[in-house]
This record gives structure tokens, sequence and C-alpha cells, in this order.
């Protein structure tokens, strides 16, 4: 009989993967660190999903469900893989308070990390309570709670989203574009706006990368329909008069310096590299790629391949993915899986 197939994450990715290969006739276990599946749209309280419009909830939760539900897949929450030996289609696994598992393979799945605003002082995060993250705006929206200024409880009057905050960033070592937090913000601005049609939103950008077909739905959208105003700018710093945060810099279209007043400043976070990624490397014997996140091998002989034949990997482990590509690389992932078996056997 087969040996299951070891799938290390329950996000987007994870899921996809585990009900991929459960829908064609394999077992596989599924290992979450957490104590519930669902990946950041769950855990960080995710409100809408791009480009779908679902409640996350309801999209990801209905993933969550088909996998929980399913007789071949076996689900280990809060535990984690401590050892991982031997060769494709022969591996023996250690999952913490589980004990050995053999498996034939493993996909890892294991997500990102949100960028922590503290590492951007200079933009007010951890000094001023009513600059907040994107996550944070998702979950007072998710919550039913709305649009309220931390501080002191207040509907905001007038938002500033600031896009790159964690992303494209060399000084902090962070020179990726995190894919997705223009099309997520653009999409924010039009809520908050149809949550609170009296508030004024801005968001401030270098570029606009909302990208293929996203530039209708969102970027002109919301600036035609919703009124969302943009302002192209390198953003010196966020700070106080007292009564409201000030957003000063300089604004790079027509080179003149800029200082506007909010009620709330909204930190558009990237996606850093899942920050557990030294140590899944050396338990599963993978490389990564010089920003940390899981190394890829060739694209084009086969899929999701890592540099250790037999262990796979998926969605945004690799990078900044978008949900819809990291459940199309979790599919694929599991595919790649089926096809190394079979050519096995
Ligand atoms: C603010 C914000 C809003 C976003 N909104 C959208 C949106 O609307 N639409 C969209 O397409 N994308 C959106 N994204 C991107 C989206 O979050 C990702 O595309 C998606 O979460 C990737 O899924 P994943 O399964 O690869 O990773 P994750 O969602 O990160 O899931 C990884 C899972 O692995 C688990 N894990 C990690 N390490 C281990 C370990 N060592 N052992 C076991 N388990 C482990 C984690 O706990 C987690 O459950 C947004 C991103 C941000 C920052
Ligand atoms: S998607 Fe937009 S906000 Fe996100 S890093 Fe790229 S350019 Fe910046």
């Amino acid at each position: 009989m087969a040996k299951p197939i070891l799938v290390v994450g329950g996000g987007p990715a994870g899921l996809a993967a585990a009900h991929s290969l459960a829908s064609v006739g394999r077992d596989c276990i599924l290992v979450e660190k957490e104590d519930r599946l669902g990946g950041a749209p769950i855990l960080s309280g995710y409100h809408k999903l791009v480009p779908s419009g679902e409640h996350a909830k309801d999209a990801i939760g209905g993933m969550v469900d088909r996998v929980v539900g399913n007789d071949r897949i076996t689900v280990h929450t809060s535990s984690k893989v401590s050892t991982f030996d031997g060769e494709p289609g022969n591996f023996t696994a250690e999952i913490d308070g589980v004990g050995s598992v053999e498996v034939e393979s493993a996909i890892l799945c294991t997500g990102f990390t949100h960028f922590d605003s503290l590492n951007k002082p200079e933009w007010g995060f951890g000094t001023y309570p009513d600059v907040v993250s994107t996550t944070q705006v998702e979950q007072m929206m998710s919550s039913g709670a709305g649009i309220k200024c931390p501080s002191d409880g207040r509907t905001p009057k007038r938002v500033a989203i600031l896009l790159c905050v964690g992303s494209r960033d060399r000084q902090i070592g962070r020179e990726w574009c995190s894919k997705i937090c223009c099309t997520v913000s653009a999409n924010m601005a039009m809520e908050i706006r149809e949550e609170l049609p009296d508030c004024h939103v801005y968001i401030y950008y270098m570029d606009i990368r909302t990208f293929g077909l996203y530039e209708t739905k969102y970027y002109w959208k919301s600036q035609e329909e919703f009124k969302v105003k943009y302002i192209k700018a390198r953003i010196a710093e966020v700070t106080s008069d007292g009564e409201r945060l000030i957003v000063k810099g300089e604004d790079t279209l027509v080179k003149r310096p800029i200082t506007i007043p909010f009620d709330m400043v909204v930190h558009a976070i990237g996606m850093d590299p899942n920050v557990d990624n030294a140590r899944i490397a050396k338990t599963f014997g993978v490389q990564l790629e010089q920003h940390g996140y899981i190394g890829e091998g060739n694209t084009y002989g086969a899929l999701n391949q890592t540099s250790r034949p037999g262990v796979l990997v998926a969605g945004s482990a690799t990078g900044p993915e978008t949900i819809d590509d990291s459940i199309a690389q979790g599919t694929a992932a599991a595919m790649t899986a089926l096809q190394q078996h079979s050519s096995a056997a």
C-alpha cells in the first residue's frame, strides 16, 4: 500500500494540496503548528478577499471544512515536524506529540510572516495608536467592530494608507515586492469609503502594482467610483500635532514637500519569509533562496521542487503569493508528488 504524503502547513496552499491528494484516493498527513487550520486569512482575521469579494471565513473556511471532513486526511494541529530522514518514497518524519510516521514525500506549505511595522519606526507604528496595519483594519471589518481609531474609538474622517511598508525597501533588507498589497489596499480603501462615506481616503504610493485585470477592478474603480485619492510620494515620517497624525513627505510628481493631517494611518504591510524558515530548512534539508524564502528548483522540469528530491514546496513559502496562486501551487505540488510516485512504481 502506498505510504501517505506529508503536507506541512494548513493555509490555502496546504489545504489545496491535501484536498487534491485525497480527491484522487491518496492518504495524507497535514501538520499545522497553530491550533486551527486556514493560514493567514483565518489566523489573521482577513475580511473580504480579493479578487472574489468573498469573506475569508467563508471561502477559506470552506476549504478547511472540506479537509477536516475527509477520511483520507489526518490532521495534526498545534504540531511541528522535528526530524525528517530518508529517501524519496521512504521518509520517516517525527511529528511532535504524535510520534514517527513513514511518508512517501513531503510538501512544504509553511507560508510567510507578516512584516512587523515596528521595523519601520519612523512611520509611527508602535508610537501612535492610530497608526495601524492592514491586518488590524481587516480585523476591525471582519469582526463587525467597524473602522474606529484605536486611541479613542472615534470614527475617522481622514485615512491614509501607506503602500510598500516592509517591501521594496533596501534600507531594511526587504527588496521584494509583496505583490498583493496594492490590490488589497485599493480594495480596503473602497470598503472604508463604503462603510464611512464621509471619510476621505488617500493612498500614498511609489508605484501602483494592481497587476493584470486588477487595474480595472481596483485601481481605476477606486478612483472613479469611490473617489479614493492617490498621491505618488516619498514619505519621510509620520508624527502627531497632539490631535491628529501628520504624514510628511515629498510629492514626487510635482517635487514639493507635502504635510497632510489624518485621523488614522494604515501601513500596507508586506510578506516576509516565514520566521521559522531557518529551522524548517534544517529539518527538511532544503535550501533557502537569497531573501530567506524556501528555494525552488527548475520550474520547467517539474513544478514545486526544492533542492532535496522528494520534498516539494508550494504557496507563499516560496515568496510573496496571492491566495489563488498559492492554491494553484498546492494543487500542482500534489500532482508532482503523485507523478513522482507513479514513475517510481
Ligand atoms: C494584509 C494582507 C491581506 C491579504 N489579502 C489577500 C487577499 O485578499 N487575496 C489574496 O489573494 N491574497 C491576500 N493576501 C496574501 C495571502 O495572505 C497569501 O496569499 C496566503 O495566505 C498564502 O497562503 P499559504 O498557504 O501559502 O500561506 P499561509 O497563509 O501563511 O499559511 C501557512 C500555514 O503554515 C503554518 N506553518 C508555518 N510554519 C509551520 C511549521 N513549521 N509547521 C507547521 N505549520 C507551519 C502557518 O501557521 C499557516 O497556517 C494578503 C496578505 C496580507 C499581508
Ligand atoms: S504590491 Fe504594491 S504595495 Fe505591495 S510591495 Fe508591491 S508595489 Fe508595494
